[in-house]
């Protein structure tokens, strides 16, 4: 380790990192050796200012088919025309029963996920679904399906009882846009982003190390960091994503290279050094706790029975029908026994 980085990592325990530390530490760590100095630091600050306990997140999903068109790139539903259809929508009684049986599991927060909805119509049925969700239990509620509603309805999301939204950048460049998301709007997604705050409400958001980058490509650091500061500006920011592009079979990008592991859990470990007290995902692996994660997504899922689920990548979910044509995936068990081995607890 360089002395340069001894003492930003030093500095770091007592105070946020500046850009250009943030910049300077993701060009430094090189080798696993200084990465175990940079893990050990953001794990110390994630102790120390919000303790060793994992915060969990439920999901349901879908609210909302997606139109995107062309779709991303890189998005499943090259390799699954049945994702993100309309048959994959659950209606408001199979929300509400969706919530109840996460609710039970002492769950406290859940996202709502679903495809961009494009028109009015994609507003009106997010608000729909937000207020069957709220109407049904008492758990934090976030919305995550993308631009599927304009800046008008962030309000009335928050007046039907949604406490934060997740519009995902998942890059912060225009040209990584053009390629991989060409029927999307970085613009539009980035005003979401600013309304929410301005609305008061939270703010969760996604990074997606690798996307875009070819073979030949240097790791695009500057982006990154870029990314970490643009979402710095909002108080509200309470949850951030950072994970690896997967390359999805039969997509356009599927002989890209899938983001790298290690680079992922360098950034969550800059991400924790820089924002301290918010959630990070990526609990759900050793890295990520090592490097500072304290939160995992996706902890219990309700689907409708055909449609496949998100997991957790610390082992399988039971998966158990639940009525009403859905399935809900615990990873709980998982989660429970993984986290205890690591020293951590689960939220209770
Ligand atoms: S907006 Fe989301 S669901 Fe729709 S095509 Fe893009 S990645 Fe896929």
């Amino acid at each position: 380790m360089n002395q340069t980085m001894a003492e930003a990592l030093g500095e770091a325990l007592r105070r946020p990192l500046t850009r250009g530390e943030a910049l300077a530490l993701l060009e430094w760590v090189r080798t696993w050796e200084d990465a175990l100095e940079l893990f050990r630091v953001a794990a110390t600050v994630r102790d120390q200012e919000v303790g060793r306990t994992v915060r969990l997140m439920g999901f349901i999903t879908s609210i909302t088919p997606c139109t995107t068109d062309p779709p991303c790139r890189y998005c499943w539903r090259w390799a699954s025309p049945r994702a993100f259809s309309d048959s994959d929508v659950l209606n408001e009684k199979q929300l509400a029963r969706a919530a109840r049986a996460i609710e039970d599991l002492g769950i406290k927060r859940v996202e709502l996920g679903g495809g961009t909805l494009r028109g009015e119509e994609g507003g009106e049925l997010t608000l729909r679904a937000a207020a069957a969700v709220t109407g049904a239990c008492k758990m934090g509620v976030w919305i995550n399906n993308g631009p599927s509603f304009g800046i008008q309805h962030v309000h009335e999301l928050k007046q039907v009882g949604v406490e934060g939204i997740a519009c995902n950048l998942e890059s912060i460049r225009e040209r990584v846009y053009e390629m991989a998301r060409p029927g999307d709007s970085l613009a539009r997604r980035k005003e979401i982003v600013e309304e929410s705050d301005r609305a008061g409400l939270l703010i969760d958001n996604t990074l997606m190390i690798g996307l875009g980058e070819a073979w030949e490509d240097k790791h695009p650091y500057r982006e990154w960091v870029d990314f970490l500061f643009w979402l710095k500006q909002f108080p509200g920011l309470k949850i951030l994503e950072i994970h690896p592009f997967r390359p999805v079979p039969r997509s356009p990008m599927e002989e890209l290279p899938a983001g790298s592991p290690f680079e992922t859990a360098k950034v969550r470990a800059v991400a924790r050094l820089v924002f301290r007290n918010i959630g990070i995902a990526g609990a759900d692996e050793p890295l990520g706790v090592m490097a500072g994660a304290n939160m995992v997504m996706h902890a219990v899922a309700v689907t409708k029975k055909e449609r496949s689920r998100p997991g957790v990548a610390c082992g399988p979910a039971r998966v158990r029908d639940i009525g009403d044509g859905l399935v809900l995936a615990d990873s709980l068990p998982a989660l429970r026994r993984y986290v205890e081995d690591l020293g951590l607890v689960l939220e209770e």
